[in-house]
């Protein structure tokens, strides 16, 4: 195998020692690991599973030679090429830098080989007479075609051509390919790899997929004939790699099933809902009535509440859809069965809009609500915080500040986390933790509260299933009655007179209006100081209007006043920055001007758009942009222009960026697949599943094996 000839690319001190990676870590007696091993280590690769299941990203095919005269005919074609030549000259020049430049040649011609940087080794081992296969891309250089940085091996003449295609794998800096090729290889001959699934799982719920077993997929990829179709394995098509997939998904499915069974072991306080009770008059005050869509879900998150289990439920709406009351009707619930209810929201404009409506809803019924958010005054927060702790606070809203180690609940039974998408696990995980001594009527010590998470960003179907597998989820699918329909209109950036007038129009007949300051991603200092010019300009060409600016720089108590005059219509025109992107919600407003809309992604542009359009009034978006557009800016506007629907939305942004990106924030599933892509593999998630519940269900032994086999300690992703 190729691996085992020296390599003049290979750092010495790299090379590979006495002690194999896997041999350091079953042995740890017998010395330190080689440094080379501690990096494995570090990427993962500890066991010799592992390192089997170190797949490769791509391929370079030297198991044929080119002549020296047909590689260069091929010149510039982009093709990398494999020669093999005797070395006729070998010179260091320093015109115009340091560089090697040694010359091969076979029968057919000569080409140049260039090294800009090199060690005094490679120098002799190029020696003038050595024999070198070489294997680079020839480009036409000044002097004539060469190759630069060409990967080289001195070899005996006649020495034979590898005859499997060679893998180059996923590596950090310090570990060679050739020392990652030996140690896999190494780990390939000793490790058996029986098969995990059970007989009745391949032929039952997998039967179509026809899979290979896995042992032969692995050697397959690990060292594919030259006659396998390099493009199917570098795109990941061949049934080999499907086989791994299937797997790789399969241990996903499994785990995250385990996650959601072992939740329902925990304990969580009993609410049973309770006629005349706070819940009721709540009802009774409520200025609407629920829409169909709002009263299941209400119905759901209630069942869920009344059992004795932790809650883990995901509410899914678009924007606008009326989530608030919902996670309203849930708190009540909670406080009418004598505990608290915590709502954390993502920034504090949110947090803040949620706590005066709420407490406008709430106080009248003789419930306290608190607010607690990082920008409160030293005293107000332990007063605050005294109110949590002493369990008078009923209804606690805030931003991060809640889950901030001095702030304890009495008796916590609900937490609500609003647009959960824009916190990271380990945030939602802390105000589950906010339990705290949440004794119930009968204490228990591993009692957790219930947790209802919302978001308006829908996740696709395939995605929620592998990213949401643990999460019960329930959609609201409708919007409430009496909106109409926002028109959304791509205007260029030339036209911002015209614009402007619009803004007139629409003040002078009573509507309220947005304008977003364009996104400045490398420097909020630059961000905040265009949201300021563009105040001023504003109010320079709108004298007779009442303009506002709010963003993110703003003292809170300024912040919460433009915000109170806007809402109360003091205030016609608000200029601002992305503060205003989630949650906000001033029913009055009706046009939205999205300054540099090319600069948003899409799931943002659908939350901004998302501020207009809450009233009866006809709202309009005006999308301003700045050409020349970018193929993928094109595609997000045009989007915005053809639809409101979040599901779509979200599909479309689903496909321009991948599930990675989409998400944001890592979600529990992720980091758990390497192999399988949620694009492209999306169909393989049902197998998996189907498969898992068999698995489950019949054989507990194949599951550990299976699971150790794959996550090998990486489980602990799953326990948001
Ligand atoms: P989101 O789902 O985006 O969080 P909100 O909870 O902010 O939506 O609700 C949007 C607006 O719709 C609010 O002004 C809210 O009071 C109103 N609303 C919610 N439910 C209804 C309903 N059933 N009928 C009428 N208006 C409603
Ligand atoms: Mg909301």
């Amino acid at each position: 195998m190729p691996g085992t000839v020296p390599d003049p690319t290979l750092d010495p001190a790299e090379a590979p020692d006495t002690a194999t990676p896997a041999r350091a870590k079953t042995a740890p007696g017998s010395g330190k690991p080689s440094s080379a091993a501690a990096r494995l280590a570090k990427m993962g690769l500890r066991r010799s599973v592992d390192l089997v299941l170190h797949l490769p990203m791509r391929y370079e095919d030297e198991t044929s030679l080119m002549p020296v005269a047909e590689a260069i005919r091929r010149a510039g074609l982009g093709q990398p090429a494999q020669v093999e030549g005797e070395v006729v000259s070998n010179e260091v020049t320093f015109r115009p830098r340091r560089q090697l430049v040694v010359k091969i040649a076979d029968d057919t011609g000569e080409l140049t080989l260039r090294f800009l940087n090199f060690y005094g080794s490679q120098t002799r081992q190029m020696a003038e007479g050595v024999r070198l296969r070489v294997r680079g891309e020839v480009r036409g250089g000044f002097f004539g075609a060469e190759m630069v940085h060409p990967t080289v091996r001195p070899v005996a003449p006649g020495e034979a051509l590898p005859d499997r295609l060679t893998p180059v794998y996923p590596a950090t800096a310090g570990i060679s390919q050739a020392y990652l090729r030996k140690a896999i290889g190494g780990a390939l001959s000793r490790t058996p790899m029986p098969e995990t699934l059970p007989r009745p799982v391949l032929d039952g719920p997998l039967a179509r997929l026809k899979l290979r077993p896995l042992s032969d997929c692995l050697r397959l990829l690990h060292t594919p004939p030259p006659q396998e179709s390099e493009a199917a394995l570098a795109d990941r098509s061949h049934p080999a790699w499907q086989r791994i997939k299937l797997d790789e998904l399969l241990a996903q499915q499994i785990s995250l099933r385990r996650a959601h069974a072992a939740r329902r072991e925990k304990n969580a306080p009993t609410m049973p809902r309770r006629e005349g009770g706070l819940l009721t008059s709540f009802l009774a005050v409520l200025p609407f009535r629920l829409t169909g869509a709002q009263q299941r879900v209400v119905e759901e998150i209630a069942a869920d509440m009344t059992a004795p289990h932790p809650m883990h439920r995901l509410l899914q709406g678009d924007v606008g859809s009326g989530k608030t009351i919902v996670a309203a009707l849930a708190a009540c619930q909670a406080i009418d069965a004598g505990y608290q209810a915590a709502l954390m929201a993502p920034t504090e404009i949110l947090a803040e809009q949620h706590f005066r409506k709420l407490s406008a809803w709430l106080e009248p019924l003789g419930v306290p609500v608190v607010w607690l958010a990082g920008s409160l005054k030293a005293r107000e927060k332990r007063e605050a915080v005294a109110r949590v702790e002493s369990g008078e606070a009923k209804l606690v809203i805030g931003t991060h500040a809640l889950i901030q180690d001095t702030v304890r609940f009495a008796r916590l039974g609900l937490s609500v986390v609003d647009e959960q998408h824009r916190f990271g696990v380990a945030q939602r995980l802390a105000l589950r933790g906010k339990a705290g001594a949440a004794a119930g009527p009968e204490p228990a010590s591993d009692t957790v509260p219930h947790q209802l998470m919302m978001s308006a960003t829908p996740i696709p179907r395939t995605l929620a299933m592998t990213y949401y597998a643990d999460l019960d989820v329930s959609v609201i699918d409708e919007l409430p009655p009496g909106r109409t329909p926002i028109v959304t209109r791509l205007v260029n950036d030339a036209r911002r007179d015209e614009v402007i007038e619009r803004v007139h129009h629409a003040a002078a007949e009573g509507r309220q209006v947005y304008w977003v300051c364009p996104l400045i991603e490398e420097s909020e200092a630059l961000q905040l100081q265009t949201a300021v010019e563009t105040y001023e300009t504003l109010v320079a060409a709108l004298p007779d209007l009442r303009v506002g600016l709010v963003h993110g720089r703003l003292p809170p108590a300024e912040k919460a006043a433009v915000m109170d005059d806007f809402s109360a219509n003091r205030l016609q025109v608000l200029v601002a920055t992305t503060v205003i992107e989630v949650g906000v919600d001033v029913p009055n407003a009706s046009l939205m001007v999205i300054e540099h809309a090319e600069r948003f992604g899409l799931a943002q542009l659908h939350q901004l758009r998302g501020r207009v359009g809450r009233g009866s009034a006809e709202s309009v978006c005006l999308l301003m942009y700045q050409a020349p557009l970018s193929p993928t800016a094109r595609e997000r506007l045009a989007t915005m222009r053809e639809t409101t629907d979040g599901f779509e939305i979200a599909r479309r942004d689903l496909e321009i960026r991948g599930p990675g990106e989409f998400l944001g924030a890592r979600q529990s599933g992720e980091a758990m697949l390497r192999f399988a892509d949620l694009q492209t593999d999306a169909w393989l998630v049902e197998y998996a599943q189907a498969a898992a519940e068999m698995m489950l269900e019949r054989f507990p032994d194949a599951v550990e094996t299976h699971l150790s086999r794959w996550l090998g300690g990486r489980e602990h992703y799953l326990k948001a």
